[in-house]
């Protein structure tokens, strides 16, 4: 029986396996993938506090956390639940073939990224559409990358395509970029990037390989097809139109709000012994910082629930 079940290790989860274990709870931090969640896709961290580190990227600050988890005795385990029971005084969670019992459970599974919706989109994932530019921007070196998306991750990501990249080109549906200020003042200083404005994807088309799309612009519905360039042959195309909640598992269990978790600000979901921490709660600034202090303030939490009963 542990004290408390963390059920995600992006900076929410880490933040609670190390507030936790430094309490002494008997912590597991269950993660399906790698650490990290969103975060270790970003390559470029700026604004968490103390980050000024050369080169500080999402992967170099999550295994910091990480170490850190486990420096504290967090225990792990790598893989993907598959059903939760939350409400009796002992909680399972259930992952194949295993099922863990715990006292307390923090949810802090995050969010996922928003699909392009346009035509052919999963024939072309992996052969030309990506939503991690750290993962796959070497793959585009010296070649054209389109970003679509207008927000934080999409203009500062298509800065960062464009030191590998030839030329990048962001496509959003409005004409004005919702990415804060600073960030779009970098993006039009750079030569390499253009923007396409009031336009959305279509469909996507190529012979095995992104070589054609097909954009819309929403004011005039004109559309307009796109080609890789001849010596090319190909394409890339990098997704960042927000987020969506990982919330499926919780559906029947807890209250969610446009599939997000309510939570209070001691990040109590209503169910007793059950926390939610990080971007899959309702709140209105998902940053590094904001689900770390999350995670901290639901392990704090869970640890006064398992002293108090
Ligand atoms: P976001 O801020 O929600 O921006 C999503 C963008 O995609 C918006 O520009 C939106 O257009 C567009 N969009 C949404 N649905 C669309 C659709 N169906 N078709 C076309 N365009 C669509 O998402 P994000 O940039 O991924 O950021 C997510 C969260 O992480 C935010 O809270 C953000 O502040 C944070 N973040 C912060 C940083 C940083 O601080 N350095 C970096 C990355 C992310 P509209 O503008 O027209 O709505």
């Amino acid at each position: 029986m542990y004290d408390v079940i963390i059920i995600g290790a992006g900076p929410a989860g880490l933040s609670a396996a190390i507030y936790a274990g430094r309490a002494l709870l008997k912590t597991l931090l269950i993660e399906k993938a790698a650490d990290g969640g969103q975060i270790a896709s970003t390559s470029e961290i700026e604004n968490y506090p103390g980050g000024l580190l050369e080169d500080e990227s999402g992967q170099t600050l999550i295994s910091r956390m990480s170490e850190q988890a486990a420096r504290f005795g967090a225990e792990r385990v790598y893989n993907t639940v598959e059903s939760v029971d939350l409400k009796g005084d002992v909680k399972t969670v259930t992952c194949p073939g295993v099922e863990y019992s715990a006292k307390t459970v923090i949810v802090a599974t995050g969010a996922r990224p928003r699909p392009i919706g346009c035509e052919n989109e999963d024939k072309f994932v992996g052969r030309g559409i990506s939503f991690c530019a750290t993962c796959d921007a070497n793959f585009f070196r010296n070649k054209e990358v389109f970003v679509a998306g207008g927000g934080d991750a999409a203009v500062e990501e298509a800065v960062y395509l464009t030191k590998f990249a030839r030329k990048v080109t962001v496509i959003h549906r409005r004409d004005k970029l919702r990415a804060a200020k600073s960030i779009q003042e970098k993006a039009f200083a750079n030569e390499k990037i253009k923007f396409i404005w009031d336009s959305v994807i279509e469909s996507v088309d190529g012979d095995g390989v992104l070589n054609k799309m097909t954009i819309r612009n929403v004011k005039t519905d004109e559309l307009t097809e796109i080609h890789a360039d001849e010596n090319d042959k190909v394409f890339g195309l990098f997704g960042y139109l927000g987020l969506l909640p990982n919330s499926a598992l919780f559906e029947d269990a807890l209250p969610l709000e446009n599939g997000y978790i309510s939570t209070d600000e001691d990040m109590k979901t209503g169910l007793p012994g059950v926390f939610a921490a990080g971007d899959i709660r309702v709140k209105s600034l998902r940053q590094v910082i904001t689900a770390a202090s999350d995670g901290a303030i639901a392990a704090v939490q869970a640890e006064k629930y398992v002293s108090d009963i």
